[in-house]
């Protein structure tokens, strides 16, 4: 078969052993599925991501032998986001959010992982109130909110105001399948509620940029981080909105973890391979210390590149999946 799997890193530091498994497990994909590799480098967030970070990914991976077919980096990408947008307000699936973070955790409920599940104030604020809807109230605080369009909460024309803008999420479950961890039926309007495609200094959301890249790059199979795996109902509906009719294939693969089964710290993820590899370590040794901590080896005895990638497509599901 044929198809793209993508390897996506954001250029906000230097790559870490987190995304050493992450590229262990899309070039698996890629050898056991036959698919081509595609680099993302996922630079929307302008106030994080470095020049020198954009090389540091280019180096690291070149270092440690991973080869890809296509390139694109998410700043050159603009007029492609900006007419992804103008399809959704054609659709009236967009408004301006003008609430404050501070509204925003006073206002909403939050998820048991901290997630703001948006309301739609801003939303239900613009409508026109109607007597039925006071009896009517789906959400939290809906009916107060109805018809009170506010000064501060101008019209859409209104760019001086600083808001995001949000896209609305229809209020349905959305089934979908992981080769690893099954089926999930979730409902994005429980999840997180209309979420932002823009923020609020002008900025495409990940969310946003990873639709309309995964579109527009032809992706067909997404191979990440289970850290992200609630991300996949979401863009499903964002995927079906700007009009991709049929669905990527996912897996979400498990994250490398501590002796203690806990998710690696913000200082062990800041260790990053370059600062091995300048202490004169190999990628070899690289590949056996995180294939150990992914519980993928015995011991952390130095393997080659295509020997990790072996391991790793050894745990991934045959025959092909197909589209
Ligand atoms: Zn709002």
């Amino acid at each position: 078969m044929s198809g793209i799997v993508r390897f996506a890193p954001s250029p906000t530091g230097f790559l870490h052993e987190g995304h050493l498994l992450s590229a262990l497990y899309v070039w698996a994909a890629a050898k056991k599925w036959g698919l081509k590799v595609h680099l993302r480098i996922e630079d929307h967030d302008q106030s994080r991501a470095r020049p020198a970070y954009i090389k540091g990914i280019r180096e690291d991976l070149a270092w440690l032998g991973f080869h890809y077919d296509s390139e694109s980096i998410q700043s050159a990408r603009n007029a492609i986001y900006e007419a992804a947008l103008q399809k959704l307000l054609a659709k009236s699936l967009v408004y301006p959010c003008y609430c404050s973070r501070k509204q925003l955790l006073a206002e909403n409920p939050q998820s048991d992982t901290g997630e703001i599940i948006y309301q739609g104030k801003c939303y239900y604020r613009r409508q026109p109130y109607k007597a039925s809807d006071a009896t009517n109230a789906v959400g939290h605080g809906r009916a107060e909110w109805l018809g009170q369009e506010r000064s501060d909460c101008p019209k859409t024309s209104d760019e001086s105001t600083p808001h995001n803008l949000r896209f609305i999420v229809s209020d349905k479950v959305i089934h979908w399948h992981d080769l690893r961890l099954g089926d999930f039926h979730e409902n994005p309007k429980l999840q997180c509620g209309d979420f932002p495609i823009r923020d609020r200094e002008n900025q495409w959301t990940y969310q946003f940029a990873v639709c309309v890249d995964d579109i527009d790059e032809h992706i067909t199979h997404i191979v990440r981080g289970e850290d992200i795996r609630n991300s996949t109902a979401r863009q499903i509906a964002l995927m079906e909105a700007l009009g991709r009719t049929e669905r990527p294939i996912y897996l979400h693969h498990p994250l490398i973890v501590d002796e203690n089964n806990k998710k690696l710290s913000k200082r062990e993820l800041a260790h990053s391979l370059r600062q091995d590899k300048e202490a004169g370590i190999t990628p070899e040794a690289l590949f056996g210390r995180v294939c150990h901590k992914a519980k993928l080896t015995e011991t952390d005895t130095p393997i080659s590149l295509q020997e990790a990638i072996a391991l790793v497509a050894h745990t991934l599901p045959s025959p092909l999946p197909s589209l």
